[in-house]
């Protein structure tokens, strides 16, 4: 494991390996401008090529002279470049072979392999980014849907950081101001009041909360809902899946019982990334094959975070939607009544669903019918304090929440200790807390333990 400040010149393939048009190599560090004039050839001489310009030339070994590739090279010289070093990123043809032999000859002019993350840790080292636009980075490169990339873009432009810097900012000036009158009472400081102290602090308390709450929405935009779709068999789970999947994805038969196992499908539901489960009809079964399927869909609806459970408006309420009722009563605060087929159905019918079952969103996925309110529902029960992502700032990241949660903590215990009668010396410890776990998020405060842990689960190359 690299130390964390080390400043050796390092490369790596940026692109993913594979069958593509073009890979780039990306190298940084003090040696990399050197390296590159050694390996490249083309028009003039790379050292003296201006920085931030991209020239056509080849790649060749220089012990042997042989031509590697065809290639266009780009030179960034500090401190404007991805990490601050000088940068050298190199184009050429795709595939497994020739990126692997030109990052072979840099590893044999002296550069080091790079370590996941390694190009971004340097650009947090060095200062041009804090770690919540460092993290940002993962989640744009991993985000599924349009609005999960927007969220982790605004985090890359530094929104969250900003506030939580100025919040930071905040109560180190207060413990500043609170120490000064503590310890040179003599002098004619401006008294800082307890009074306006707790106004602060209650300020700074609601917006860290909001960002706390911020998180359940967060975490969905970054990973995905995980809704199970139960019910009897033949209630019409696959062909909903179908529908809101908008392809044939499952297997739709007549016959009950088909949908074996459980079928995953990703889908992005206005915006809203959502990995759909089609778990097995659930119900007694002697048949071993459709047992298993059975369990796995015990193990779905445990693990989901939404549960639709499809009802049949066709059949009414029957006793296998009453077993499957009871086995998901744990689980209420997290069920959608679907009620399918309305179209093939009557007024009975339903009254027999609704007398068991107040809430329903009825649909009719054959003739189409209530898909847009069953996705809205989705959508809300997602979002349950109705997040604007264009106008709120929203976490993402559970390291985030833990050290907002108790950078939290500390604000409520200085606001109690204050009620309590408590004198500022004694509630500014709460304060330094709240500051230091702040400090954590952004990076102002690190630990090698921190920095380490994060860059370790970034790609190679980025
Ligand atoms: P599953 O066993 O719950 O996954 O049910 P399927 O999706 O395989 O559907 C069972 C049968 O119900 C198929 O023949 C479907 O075409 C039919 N079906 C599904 N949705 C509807 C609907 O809205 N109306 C009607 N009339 N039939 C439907």
């Amino acid at each position: 494991m690299a130390n964390i400040q080390d400043t050796d010149t390092i490369a790596a393939v940026a692109t993913a390996v594979g069958n593509a048009g073009i890979s780039i190599i990306r190298m940084s560090g003090g040696n990399a401008f050197d390296v590159a004039a050694k390996i490249f050839r083309g028009k003039g001489i790379f050292t003296e090529y201006p920085s931030h310009s991209i020239r056509y030339g080849k790649i060749i070994d220089p012990d042997t002279g042989e031509v590697i590739d065809e290639v266009l090279i780009s030179k960034m010289a500090a401190p404007k470049s991805y990490t601050t070093e000088d940068v050298v990123e190199i184009n050429c043809h795709g595939g497994f072979i020739t990126a692997r032999r030109i990052l072979d000859l840099l590893f044999r002019l002296g550069i080091r392999p790079a370590e996941p993350g390694e190009f971004t840790k340097r650009a947090f080292m060095n200062g041009r980014i804090d770690l919540v636009q460092a993290e940002a980075i993962t989640d744009l490169i991993g985000a599924i849907t349009e609005k999960s990339s927007k969220v982790a873009l605004s985090q890359l432009e530094g929104r969250l950081s900003q506030k939580l810097n100025r919040i930071r900012e905040s109560l180190v000036d207060m413990l500043a101001r609170i120490e000064v009158n503590l310890d040179y009472p003599e002098y004619d400081f401006e008294e800082v009041t307890i009074n306006e102290c707790v106004q602060a602090i209650n300020g700074m308390a609601a917006e860290l909360k909001s960002l706390v709450e911020s998180f359940d929405y967060g975490k969905v935009l970054r990973e995905g809902l995980n809704v199970a779709i139960i019910g009897k068999p033949n209630a019409g789970k696959s062909s909903l899946l179908n529908r809101l999947s908008g392809k044939n994805r499952a297997i739709v038969t007549d016959i009950p019982g088909t949908t074996r196992d459980v079928l995953e499908e990703y889908v992005n539901i206005r915006g809203l990334p959502v990995k759909l489960l089609d778990t097995a009809g659930l119900r007694e079964t002697t048949d071993i094959v459709e047992r298993i399927g059975v369990e796995k869909a015990y193990e779905a609806i445990d693990s989901a975070d939404l549960i639709l459970f499809v009802l049949d408006a066709q059949t009414g309420f029957e006793k296998e939607d009453e077993d499957i009722l009871d086995k998901v009563e744990e689980y209420s605060y997290k069920v959608l009544f679907v009620v399918n087929k309305t179209d093939k159905t009557d007024e009975e019918k339903i009254k027999e669903i609704r007398g068991r079952i107040p809430e329903v969103i009825e649909i009719s996925v054959l003739e189409d019918h209530g898909i847009d309110v069953l996705e809205k529902s989705i959508l809300d029960y997602a979002n349950k304090s109705g997040i604007d992502t264009d106008n709120h700032i929203i976490i993402t990241n559970a390291r985030h929440k833990m050290l907002l949660t108790e950078a939290l903590d500390s604000l409520k215990s200085a606001l109690a200790a204050a009620d309590g009668g408590m004198t500022l010396d004694l509630i500014s410890m709460d304060i330094k807390n709240a500051a230091e776990k702040i400090g954590y998020i952004t990076g102002h405060e690190i630990t090698e333990e921190i920095v380490m842990n994060i860059f370790e689960h970034f790609c190679i190359g980025k």
